[in-house]
């Protein structure tokens, strides 16, 4: 009989078929390749589900990708801010507003952000 080893695509024309035959080109057992094989594709279609069921997996939408852009923008307004604050206020009253008004400018919109993160996650 000829087998074709699930290994090496090894064609065995003098092949006998029995329980524990081996491949002579690769050495593998042909029952053992092909139970191998079986789980390797029944692992696949675990994996095809899974992905199926999570369609996109944890990738942020639309909104959620617009409450992060305005943090990076507010985080960067902010940092503008701090620094302009540290060098032109001429008395703590103008630091302290300076420096509230920075750190709004990144937790209001990281603050958006994560609502709607836990919003629109699926
Ligand atoms: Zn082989």
């Amino acid at each position: 009989m000829v087998i074709t080893c699930p290994k090496c695509r090894h064609e065995n024309v003098a092949a006998t078929g029995q329980a524990m035959e081996a491949c002579p080109q690769c050495g593998v057992i042909y029952a053992r390749a092909a139970l191998a094989q079986h789980q390797q594709r029944q692992v696949e279609s675990v994996r095809a589900r899974v992905a199926a069921a999570v369609p996109d997996g944890n990738a942020p939408g639309f909104v959620e990708r617009f409450g992060w852009y305005l943090t990076i923008a507010g985080a960067l307004y902010g940092s503008v801010m701090l620094i302009s604050t540290w060098v032109l206020a001429e008395s703590a009253p103008q630091q302290a507003a300076g420096a509230g008004l920075a750190a709004a400018a990144v937790v209001v919109p990281y603050c958006l952000a994560r609502a709607l993160q836990q919003l629109f996650r699926k």
